[in-house]
């Protein structure tokens, strides 16, 4: 496909409320939105970074400087013949996978499109809809324990917490009193050190379906260390950014679940091909999310159709994030399922009045 040009827009979004972690506390999105125009179709990515690099070391600013300068215009120059090929004709540019999947997404969504199909039909998926589970910031217990119990109510899949050091075994006994057989995770973010031993052998006691990325954020082999000292399962979640690292970190047994976020691991293609892997050795996957606005999350939706997905992912209402979206759909789980975007490519379109008020900046790179 001959690419006419291509849009980066930096757009900030305020969340409905603050969303805390153990590494941050979160009030507005701020994302990069980037439109690939080809022969009279569009098609849209969206890219993950956070303005500072709290979760992985890609920012905005390094983001926008590499899509500007070197993946854009060697898109523009060169064309696609599919958006499979790009992973590798970008891998001269080392890491920064990120940056790289919001331009690769766009493509996807924008040759999905010319070819009047939808993207899950692309990458093999089969379902129409997907199972989704919510990831429950930080409150207190209370309140930690009435929005649990919304959520159950609502019918989610899968309840996730997330947890840090001296927030964590209180809380669960507290959940677990009222709940005692949800299907409950926790999410450290990589809050602790083997050090902690002790606490994550009670945190081991809860029957949890995995703990996700306990220790640290680019770590195996404390991972693969720890595996061996709890009955539970570990997800990593960081630690994961590319085909090659899932590999390495299944072959170390350093986990036993895998979140998939197609951001970290630079593109849709690395995500068929971990998928792939991971369908071949048994391993159970989960697609995560970065709080994305309607066309991350409506990718997320169509990556989650393929087979290997067999766990609910984060893929929960936009509503529960956005008071708003930037699409014109509403893209909101009943009793825990997520119906996938109908139509070709990711099945969204733009609120553009929206859009252009949350937007703070736009470039755009022609042929
Ligand atoms: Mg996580």
């Amino acid at each position: 496909m001959r690419i006419d040009e291509v849009e980066l827009r930096l757009v900030r979004l305020p969340y409905r409320s603050p969303f805390k972690t153990s590494f941050a506390e979160e009030r507005e999105k701020h994302a990069v939105i980037v439109t690939v125009r080809s022969q009279g179709v569009e098609g849209y990515g969206e890219g993950v970074m956070d303005p500072f690099p709290h979760y992985r070391e890609e920012c905005i600013a390094g983001a926008w400087h590499l899509l500007r300068n070197a993946f854009v215009p060697e898109l523009v120059a060169n064309g696609c013949e599919h958006p499979s090929q790009l992973v590798a004709r970008w891998a001269g540019w080392r890491g920064n996978p990120m940056a790289k999947t919001a331009l690769e997404l766009a493509v996807w969504d924008c040759y999905a499109r010319q070819q009047g199909v939808p993207l899950r039909t692309l990458l093999g998926g089969t379902r129409t809809e997907i199972p989704v589970g919510a990831s429950l910031g930080m409150n207190t217990i209370p309140e930690t324990v009435e929005n649990v119990r919304r959520h159950v109510e609502q019918g989610y899949q899968r309840i996730k917490l997330k947890i840090e050091p001296g927030w964590d075994v209180q809380l669960l006994a507290a959940v677990r009193a009222e709940f005692p057989f949800i299907e409950l995770t926790v999410d450290a973010n990589s809050a602790y050190t083997l050090a902690d031993i002790g606490v994550l052998r009670e945190i081991d006691q809860f029957g949890l379906h995995y703990i996700e990325q306990p220790l640290h954020w680019d770590d195996m082999v404390e991972h693969a260390h720890l595996a061996t000292l709890l009955h539970t399962n570990i997800c990593l979640d960081e630690t994961l950014t590319s085909p090659a690292r899932v590999k390495a970190a299944l072959d170390l047994g350093a986990c036993s679940v895998v979140n998939v976020k197609v951001g970290r691991v630079g593109g849709l293609q690395s995500v068929r091909e971990i998928h792939d892997m991971c369908v071949g050795l048994g391993v159970p996957m989960w697609c995560g999310g970065m709080l994305e606005t309607g066309i991350g999350r409506a990718h997320n939706i169509h990556l989650a159709t393929m087979p290997g997905f067999v766990y609910p992912g984060d893929t929960a209402s936009a509503s529960r994030t956005y008071a708003r979206d930037i699409v014109e759909q509403a893209l909101e789980a009943t009793q825990g399922i997520m119906p996938v975007p109908e139509g070709p490519g990711i099945g969204v379109t733009l609120d553009r009045p929206f859009l252009n008020e949350v937007t703070e900046q736009t470039e755009v790179v022609r042929a």
